[in-house]
């Protein structure tokens, strides 16, 4: 017999059926005694009665969390016996069948409860159990199911999906680089990207014209707050598009992806208020403000903040940096103006906030490299570094390139946002740990010596 999903064998109430998975629990009322078993789909209560003696002495032997399958009648359950509570609870298999195909050490925690109370180390540790929770099951698979909707709602807007490269070169995104040392190129490194910015805008000089990406990012940032090493966004560019437009596709997206999978969240309002920067900062003393009315916990109040400052002054490094990056476009190309007058430029740039958080970024970019060319100057960069560090930009953009913009809302902070859930490591199968460890393989871990030697390093200061 063909094995069947556990959701599936409310069809065959009448029939037979054979079902694999894992031991939820295990009952005995008198010499009956119940096993339920559990698969991606569900839950079904399996009854085994003495009368089958061979089954019986198996039965008797298993432990929850055991691997099995089973095969018998699918009958429908006494109606006082019926369980509301689960999709399959109207039925239970009459067993004639039972194999264990592995068995199970008792499990470091339960994974019955939601799991809150439980010491996140040994969560993280034993992640691959901590998944066996319904509520992060739940939480996998409903991110699956938004990032499908982003995928078929892109496309249908004429959107190509393009990877690029995670070997790269350092990308000024605000934070510090993860760098890989090459071993062909002793002496180089690359740089994971944090973020495809320059890939994406490259991609609008060869015309692809609309871009997305599920894209990994990483940033080596110190521990704070609820941060992740690497992180998802859905990262996007258009050519020949106004901010207008940008944001309209956003506010768009967004809006179908509650109506379509989160049903029972109310948007505050629509369309999506539009607030600038420097009125965010008088009424709210934030630029991510939070707009709820109520704060209950089905409440979506999605917000435009617009109209940044191009550049702020970083006192501890005593020079301007670009308040998104260099690449987003001065809402002047007066080049002496942005030269002369760096705190008075504003910016094509917005942010994409939800309950008072920032769940997105974007801007124009500067098109015309004597602009972007400019902005480096400013932040205070030497001519010469500006071609070392982006030299392949000035040179792309000088072979006829479309305006262009885009954004990169984050997926991970959505997602739990949405799921209730207090943390974005809840939303992530396989997280780290506030100080980027991860705690399951063991990651970061050293490496032998002759892995040095082949990369021409030498490490001054060995791990204790
Ligand atoms: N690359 C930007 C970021 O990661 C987003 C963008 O400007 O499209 O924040």
């Amino acid at each position: 017999m063909k094995r069947i999903y556990i959701s599936q064998t409310l069809k065959s109430t009448g029939g037979s059926a054979k079902v694999s998975g894992w031991v939820n629990s295990i009952r005995s009322h008198g010499k009956i005694i119940f096993i339920d078993i559990r698969d991606i789909t569900g839950v079904l209560q399996m009854v085994i009665s003495p009368s089958n003696k061979d089954i019986y002495e198996k039965a008797k032997q298993i432990r929850p969390e055991w691997v099995i399958e089973a095969a018998g009648k699918i009958n429908e359950r006494p109606k006082n016996m019926e369980n509301p509570d689960i999709e399959t609870g109207k039925v239970e298999m009459s067993v004639e069948e039972l194999n264990v195909l592995s068995k199970a050490e008792t499990l470091p925690f339960s994974i019955e409860s939601e799991g809150y109370d439980i010491s996140e180390e040994i969560r993280m540790k034993y992640r691959y159990l901590d998944l066996r929770r319904e509520r992060l099951r739940r939480n996998m698979i409903m991110r699956q199911k938004v990032i499908q909707f982003i995928r078929e709602f892109l496309i249908k807007e004429g959107f190509i999906e393009i990877e690029t490269p995670i070997l790269t070169k350092s990308t000024p995104e605000g934070a510090r680089d993860f760098i890989v040392p090459s071993r062909l190129q002793p002496g180089s490194f690359y740089a994971l990207p944090q973020s495809p910015q320059q890939y994406k805008q490259l991609l609008m000089v060869s015309g692809i014209e609309k871009y997305f990406q599920i894209a990994r990012c990483f940033r080596d940032e110190d521990p704070r707050g609820d941060r992740q090493p690497e992180f998802t966004q859905l990262d996007l560019e258009m050519s020949f598009a106004d901010e207008e437009e940008i944001l309209k596709l956003v506010e768009n997206l967004y809006i179908n992806i509650i109506k379509d999978i989160f049903p029972q969240k109310k948007i505050l309002q629509i369309p999506f208020p539009r607030i600038s920067y420097s009125e965010a900062m008088k009424e709210y003393n934030s630029d991510k403000p939070d707009l709820r009315k109520n704060k209950n916990k089905d409440e979506l109040a999605f917000a435009f903040i617009v109209d940044f400052p191009m550049f702020e002054w970083k006192k501890e490094e005593n020079r301007w940096d670009a308040v998104h990056h260099p690449f987003t476009r001065p809402k002047t190309d007066n080049i002496d103006e942005i030269k002369k007058n760096p705190d008075k430029i504003l910016a094509y740039q917005y942010d994409f906030v939800l309950n008072g958080f920032e769940i997105g970024g974007g801007s124009l970019r500067s098109y015309k490299p004597e602009v972007l060319e400019a902005v480096f100057e400013v932040m205070g960069h030497k001519k010469k570094d500006i071609h070392q560090k982006f030299g392949h930009m000035l040179t792309a953009f000088k072979y006829g390139v479309p305006p262009h913009g885009g954004i990169a809302p984050g997926i991970d902070r959505f997602m739990a946002i949405l799921l209730n859930e207090p943390n974005i490591r809840e939303v992530i199968a396989f997280s780290k740990t506030g100080d980027s460890r991860d705690l399951m393989m063991g990651a970061p871990d050293i490496v032998n010596d002759e892995q040095l030697k082949e990369l021409k390093l030498k490490i001054t200061k060995k791990k204790k």
